[in-house]
């Protein structure tokens, strides 16, 4: 039964119309004109994860947005053993620019999940999309029957060549790709390369506002005292957040202003490193943690997440690679300044000195000079967090993401 997949029932109840407020009624009108040539197109979803991630933050939010304008969408998980799992947190590594070697049995337990997956997973939709390379593999198991899309989230700006020979193979089996960033572009690739930006949901618990009450509730809960400025990185513990590069930019900004970092990342169950770099940031904690000046907490709680980016003075995002960043948009939707790496996909949602700051994110000091301007001037802070949540909502939000699935849609199936 553990290798049968997994269903998401993702039926939360928000509809287009809710969304009306937001955007406004162009937004709105353009996606019920897009989406009427589509009306019961069958799509599936597969990923790998449920939570904790950019990507299931997504799904979660745009199948049920598909649903309600008409076009019926399903979501299904990949399960595998944990060496499956280990294996493919070692291919994003790779495919973000890590030097690994992989053996050929490791390649056969990733082809051999997939397999085994095929067998449970039925799949008659009008179109596929398949994200990540956990389930990459599945098309070769399937008589393909209908346009099958490769949605890649990674920052595909430098692979590893080796690896990125042997997937390719599996990726000329698509109809097309969709990357977040024109420098993720493969020129070796013979496929049509979209490219779309991710999005964020509003109204979703972790977007949505929150009263007073429910911030101090939470706070209260996980026991984060905002009597000092708060500074926050919400991102798994993963080596490229760099969590432990942050706690070395706090102990710098602190010598200076005192404040509060937490970090808080909840653990994936597709990656299986979170825990080994979680103790490496105790061990480079020193002190802090039982002073209470560094809080790191684990728990999957998108109001905890929520609640921390509002009530932050400032919201890094110290990546040294990144795919998109999701939190970045989520923390400026708040409100924030946001000082991020100029990596990957940030740039494309900060505008720097305007919105946040962009970083070297190998450069502490910078960082650490950086945090420290907004924690002088808590009024900067203000208008840079203003105009960030405006530069959101034009070009952030899932209804623009809804939007460019609509026309991939039909332009895939004509
Ligand atoms: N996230 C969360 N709880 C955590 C850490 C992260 O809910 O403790 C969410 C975060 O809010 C964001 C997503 O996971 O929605 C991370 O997406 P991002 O694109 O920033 O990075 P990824 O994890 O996909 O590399």
């Amino acid at each position: 039964a553990f290798l049968q997949g997994i269903t998401c029932i993702c039926d939360n109840g928000r509809t287009l119309e809710d969304h009306r407020p937001i955007v406004g009624d162009d937004v709105i009108s353009e996606i019920y004109r897009k989406a009427a040539v589509l009306q019961g197109k069958r799509v599936l979803h597969v990923n790998s994860t449920y939570q904790s991630g950019g990507v299931a933050e997504m799904i979660l939010s745009l199948v049920p947005l598909m649903n309600d304008v008409g076009i019926e969408t399903e979501w299904k998980i990949i399960t595998g053993h944990s060496d499956f799992f280990t294996i493919t947190k070692n291919f994003h590594n790779a495919l973000q620019g890590q030097r690994i070697a992989f053996s050929d049995r490791e390649k056969s337990v990733y082809v051999t999940t997939n397999q085994e997956f095929s067998t449970v997973l039925k799949i008659d939709h009008d179109l596929v999309v398949i994200h990540d390379p956990q389930p990459l593999p599945l098309i070769n198991f399937y008589e393909k029957k209908q346009p099958w899309i490769w949605r890649c989230h990674i920052d595909l700006s430098r692979p590893d060549h080796d690896l990125w020979k042997f997937l390719q193979d599996y990726v000329e089996l698509y109809d097309g790709m969709i990357i977040s960033h024109e420098d993720y572009r493969r020129a070796s690739l013979a496929k049509e390369q979209r490219i779309i930006r991710p999005a964020i949901d509003p109204l979703s618990e972790k977007n949505r506002d929150l009263s007073e009450e429910e911030i101090d509730g939470l706070l209260e809960r996980y026991g984060v005292p905002i009597d000092k400025p708060l500074i926050t990185q919400i991102s798994r513990f993963d080596k490229w957040k760099d969590p432990v590069g942050v706690l070395e930019v706090f102990k710098i900004v602190r010598e200076k202003v005192d404040c509060r970092l937490v970090l808080c990342g909840s653990m994936a169950p597709d990656d299986p490193e979170g825990w080994m770099i979680y103790r490496q940031v105790e061990e480079a904690a020193g002190d802090l943690i039982e002073s209470g000046d560094l809080i790191l907490l684990t728990a999957e709680d998108h109001l905890l997440v929520n609640a921390l980016q509002r009530v932050s003075v400032v919201v890094l995002q110290k990546s040294l690679k990144e795919g998109f960043g999701l939190t970045v948009t989520e923390a400026l939707w708040k409100g924030r300044p946001v000082i991020a790496g100029r990596v990957g996909g940030i740039p494309l949602q900060i505008q720097d000195g305007e919105t946040g700051y962009l970083v070297d994110p190998t450069d502490i000091h910078e960082c650490a000079d950086r945090v420290l301007r907004i924690l002088e001037d808590p009024k900067l802070g203000e208008r840079m967090g203003a105009a960030g949540k405006e530069y959101v909502r034009q070009n952030f939000l899932i209804t623009r993401l809804l939007t460019n699935y609509l026309d991939m849609l039909t332009s895939e199936l004509g």
